[in-house]
């Protein structure tokens, strides 16, 4: 039987969080509730949904076939606090991708050190192809493109995460922003003071925001 997880969202086309046009997966729960954190919305480990690795697997299969992809991004959350239900979903991806036409790479965050990875998840590491890894800091500085602070790791996996990821990136604020359900998602590593700026921009019209993600 499939093991249960729970997710935050799933989301198509991610254009912002890895190479070319992606699936984004984000997992819900996260108990390191770094400061400055703009995903406070992925902490509660009971908030999110329920579902099956087998259904998650499925539906990458059938957003793919609809429209090819050329990689998977997971994200939190801290998707290694249910490392058991990421290490299906990191063998079923796996699987999966080896009857793609194209290439297709696997991309995951954790707030985790990058020798906690390697001593307790190495089965699931052994699928992906590169992780972003380490606590977020706001004391670091801006990071790039893939990390949200300058102290965070790319570690490169594969040969394929070397050839997508150990090139010099381009600077955070790319920002992709999309709105489901009634509700605004924005995907990407914003710079620092971009959402403050976007709230004061919204409030000279008139819009104020409430119930944001990076605020307690
Ligand atoms: S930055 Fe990532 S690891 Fe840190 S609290 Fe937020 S979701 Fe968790």
């Amino acid at each position: 039987m499939s093991v249960q997880v729970r997710l935050s969202r799933v989301h198509h086309p991610v254009t912002s969080l890895g190479w070319g046009s992606r699936i984004g997966i984000w997992f819900q729960g996260c108990s390191l509730h770094c400061p400055g954190c703009i995903s406070r919305d992925t902490w509660e480990h009971e908030a999110g949904f329920a579902t099956t690795v087998t259904a998650v697997v499925d539906h990458v299969a059938q957003v793919a076939t609809a429209e090819p992809v050329d990689g998977v991004t997971i994200s939190g959350g801290e998707p290694f606090e249910q490392p058991e239900a990421l290490a299906e979903l990191a063998a079923g991806l796996a699987g999966w991708r080896e009857g793609q036409a194209r290439e297709v790479d696997l991309l995951s965050y954790s707030g985790l050190r990058q020798g906690e990875l390697h001593q307790a998840h190495g089965r699931i590491l052994a699928h992906l192809d590169a992780v972003v890894c380490e606590r977020f800091e706001l004391k670091a500085g801006e990071g790039d493109a893939l990390r949200g602070s300058a102290n965070q790791n790319v570690v490169l996996l594969t040969e394929l995460g070397r050839q997508r990821y150990g090139q010099p990136r381009g600077p955070a604020g790319q920002l992709q922003v999309s709105v489901e359900d009634g509700r605004v998602w924005m995907i990407g590593i914003p710079r620092r003071g971009d959402l403050a700026g976007l709230e004061r921009a919204l409030r000279t019209t008139g819009v104020a925001l409430k119930d944001v993600s990076w605020r307690p």
